[in-house]
């Protein structure tokens, strides 16, 4: 079978599964309050979601990241977990892993390392519980501090996300940092994205540039930047002073597009081919049209045919250009 290769020379090995729109947080840069959900019969069935992936798998893809909304959130998503761990048994997965926001971790952190989940990114932007209940507007933090503990107990690695927001959680950049150190959790901060319609000034208000946030760790810490690549937007570098390896993820810069490995799938069957463009492929059609794969292979190569070569965020000129109207949790992050 010939891997999937994109016009630019891109090998497409990793995919992002966006399992649910659902989630039982309502975080502000993420979702309005009052989200409306996509009606059921729009979602794939947990089963079309296996064939889906293993068609990808079969495709060359190596590493599946399943996110959402909050995947741990979606009916019986233990029988995919279930159904994927078949791909690590025989060898033709390297990775299963899952992007959370931690309130169900404490229910299902063993069941994920049956199923050969190794490593959770956990989404967590405060270790204040007043400021993490404003910012997640459903959530609680004892909950997910639990959920993280769980997870620690049974044995799964922790990569802590954390979203930089100015005025929100700059005071808190050392504490966290200190936090992670002390429980042995890896950190990356994210700078914020321009997704759906959350109100453009709102947002420019949060922006709380990457860089910015080196330069403050940079006053008090030796940091060196690895060499790490991952195909993905983050960089890596060395607190010297710690030992700690701490993760940038800047979406907005165009610098990792030349090695983006990945595409991304929505719980409805959309394919997106780059996070920054709208052009997606409807793989449910071809999926539910035929109970053979021909179909739904044809389709997957067809759109990787169309994987652009980059995205078009600009903040420059305090205007967001390139703006994207759907949600993160849409397509997962
Ligand atoms: N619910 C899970 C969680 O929160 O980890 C998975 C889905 S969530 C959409 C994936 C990641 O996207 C989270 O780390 C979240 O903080 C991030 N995210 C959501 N909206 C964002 C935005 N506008 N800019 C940057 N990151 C965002
Ligand atoms: Fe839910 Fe994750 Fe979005 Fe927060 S970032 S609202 S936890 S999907």
């Amino acid at each position: 079978m010939t891997p999937l290769i994109d016009p630019f020379a891109r090998p497409i090995s990793y995919l992002r599964v966006s399992v649910t729109d659902r989630c039982d947080f309502r975080c502000t840069y993420c979702m309005t309050e009052h989200m409306q959900f996509l009606p059921k019969k729009d979602l794939l069935t947990l089963e079309e979601l296996d064939r889906l992936s293993s068609a990808f798998i079969r495709l060359g893809v190596e590493k599946l990241r399943i996110t959402g909304g909050e995947p741990l959130v979606r009916k019986g998503i233990m029988s995919y977990f279930r159904a994927m761990s078949r791909h690590l048994e025989s060898g033709a997965l390297k990775e299963l892993t899952l992007t959370t926001n931690g309130s169900q971790l404490a229910k299902f952190a063993g069941e994920l390392v049956d199923c050969g989940v190794r490593r959770v990114n956990v989404s967590l932007d405060t270790l204040d519980a007043a400021k993490f209940q404003a910012i997640t507007r459903w959530g609680r933090l004892p909950q997910v501090l639990d959920g993280i503990k769980a997870a620690k107990a049974a044995g799964l690695r922790i990569k802590i996300n954390t979203v930089a927001l100015k005025g929100f959680n700059e005071a808190e950049l050392f504490d966290l940092l200190a936090w992670c150190a002390a429980e042995d959790h890896d950190l990356t901060f994210i700078e914020v994205m321009p997704m759906g319609e959350m109100g453009e000034e709102n947002r420019l208000d949060q922006y709380w540039p990457l860089k910015d946030l080196r330069a403050r760790l940079a006053e008090r810490y030796r940091l060196t930047e690895l060499a790490e690549k991952t195909g993905g937007p983050a960089r890596y570098f060395r607190v010297e002073d710690t030992g700690q390896k701490i993760g940038f993820i800047t979406p907005l810069t165009h610098n990792f597009c030349e090695s983006c490995n990945r595409v991304r799938l929505t719980c409805t069957g959309e394919l997106f081919m780059c996070l920054g463009q709208e052009d997606n492929a409807d793989l449910r059609a071809p999926l539910r049209a035929s109970p053979d794969d021909a179909l739904v292979e044809k389709a997957i190569r067809a759109a990787i045919a169309r994987k652009p070569k980059g995205h078009d965020f600009d903040y420059s000129r305090q205007k967001v250009a390139g703006q994207m109207t759907r949600h993160m949790s849409h397509t997962g992050g």
